[in-house]
């Protein structure tokens, strides 16, 4: 140990330098948040639980033409359709198993009538792997019920493209 170690023993430096560290953090503004109470702001581009959204007369816009589907990389999509009396095609299966989703948002961008997003939405869990296999139903249900924050995160995107 040369003389400068010593020095430094003595007077205990590295104790001086730490405690210096913590003061100088001490009155610096704080980074961290307290969640879930504050939340820190989220871009509208988050892809988050997705959701499968309606029209304002509550038609679905989902017109079963499954690119959504041949885009997936994860194969995490599954469709069925059938032709409705009126001649329009709609889906009577649309599943995504979030267990294999990778969140790549592919599925929103080639979906023509933005039928299926990314929600921003990321307070959901699953305690069996079923959980996270979300039906066409579940997926409807969390467009009725984000739809609101779903159009206003569009609206914002598509002014900054
Ligand atoms: S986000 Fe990507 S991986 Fe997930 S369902 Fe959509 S296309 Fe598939
Ligand atoms: S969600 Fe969009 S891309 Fe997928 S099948 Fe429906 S209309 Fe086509």
């Amino acid at each position: 140990m040369g003389a400068r170690d010593l020095i430094q023993t003595f007077f205990l430096g590295e104790l001086r330098q730490g405690l210096s560290v913590t003061l100088r953090y001490l009155f610096a503004p704080k980074i961290t948040i307290q969640y879930p109470e504050e939340k820190t702001p989220m871009s509208p581009r988050f892809r988050g639980l997705h959701a499968l959204r309606r029209y304002p007369n509550g038609e679905e816009r989902c017109i079963a033409c499954k690119l959504c589907e041949a885009v997936c990389p994860a194969m995490a999509i599954t469709i069925e359709s059938a032709q409705r009396k009126d001649g329009s095609r709609r889906t009577t299966r649309y599943d995504i198993d979030l267990t294999k989703c990778i969140f790549c948002g592919f599925c929103e961008e080639a979906c023509p009538v933005d039928a299926i997003v990314e929600s921003n939405v990321i307070e959901y869990h699953g305690e069996t792997r079923g959980d996270l296999y979300y039906t066409k139903q579940m997926l409807l249900a969390n467009g009725d019920r984000y739809e609101a924050e779903i159009a206003e995160a569009r609206a914002l995107d598509a002014k900054y493209r």
